[in-house]
């Protein structure tokens, strides 16, 4: 899942990106409202943490105006403790949740993980797809009939967990990659498929079927 962290207090950024990069979010941070508002524009976010104290534009206007562009985007905005009215101001604008200041990591991980839930309409614990249960504390895979937990890189973990939120769907190389990795990281096909074959190799053939020239299927009847 990608994430657009908004903050300008490089520390708390610096802090954040790690621990969320940990849970198996790829992040990109932006530390002005401007710079803010052109990335959640233009680039396919699952989901934003929106701090309301920013530099250049503040991040009230920002979410104002993703809304207005009809950008669905689920945000998460940070405010100041105890400030109730910037909770009122941010619903009004159109945030999804709130956290206020100073947080624990922990807890923005449980919200954010419950808004991505929200976005694709599953029920609460554990993601099961396909005969598999995805356990995104631990970033491993069960296989249900057998009880077997196998390990997953960070990379394989963020490229499944895609897939069993999308099963059955055909997912094209570009819109896996857009949401498997950051700005930063290269998004070369030919890695891409790298990763498909160890999910394969690891979890079976047959999951994740090759549609030619269109991408990937997952799920049951992938084939
Ligand atoms: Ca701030």
């Amino acid at each position: 899942m990608r994430l657009l962290l908004v903050e300008d207090d490089a520390g708390l950024s610096d802090r954040l990106r790690l621990e969320l990069e940990k849970t198996g979010f790829a992040v990109d941070v932006a530390a002005d409202g401007v710079d803010a508002e052109f990335m959640g524009g233009s680039e396919p976010y699952d989901v934003a943490v929106l701090d309301l104290g920013l530099p250049g534009r503040p991040g009230l206007e920002v979410l104002r105006h993703w809304r207005a562009a009809g950008n669905p985007l689920p945000v998460l905005i940070l405010t100041a403790r105890d400030a109730w009215h910037e909770k009122v101001d941010g619903f009004k604008a159109g945030a999804d949740d709130y956290l206020s200041k100073p947080f624990h990591t922990a807890e923005l991980i449980a919200r954010l993980q419950a808004l991505l839930r929200r976005g694709v309409a599953r029920p609460h614990g554990p993601l099961r797809v396909a005969g598999l249960e995805l356990d995104e504390d631990a970033q491993t895979v069960r296989i249900l009939a057998t009880r077997e937990a196998i390990d997953l890189t960070g990379t394989e973990f963020r490229l499944l967990r895609y897939f069993m939120l999308h099963p059955g769907r055909v997912l094209s190389k570009s819109r896996l990659a857009e949401h498997v990795y950051d700005f930063d990281t290269e998004r070369d096909s030919n890695v891409l498929e790298v990763y498909i074959n160890r999910l394969r190799r690891k979890l079976g053939r047959d999951l994740i079927a090759t549609r030619r020239g269109q991408g990937y299927v997952f799920g049951d009847d992938a084939g």
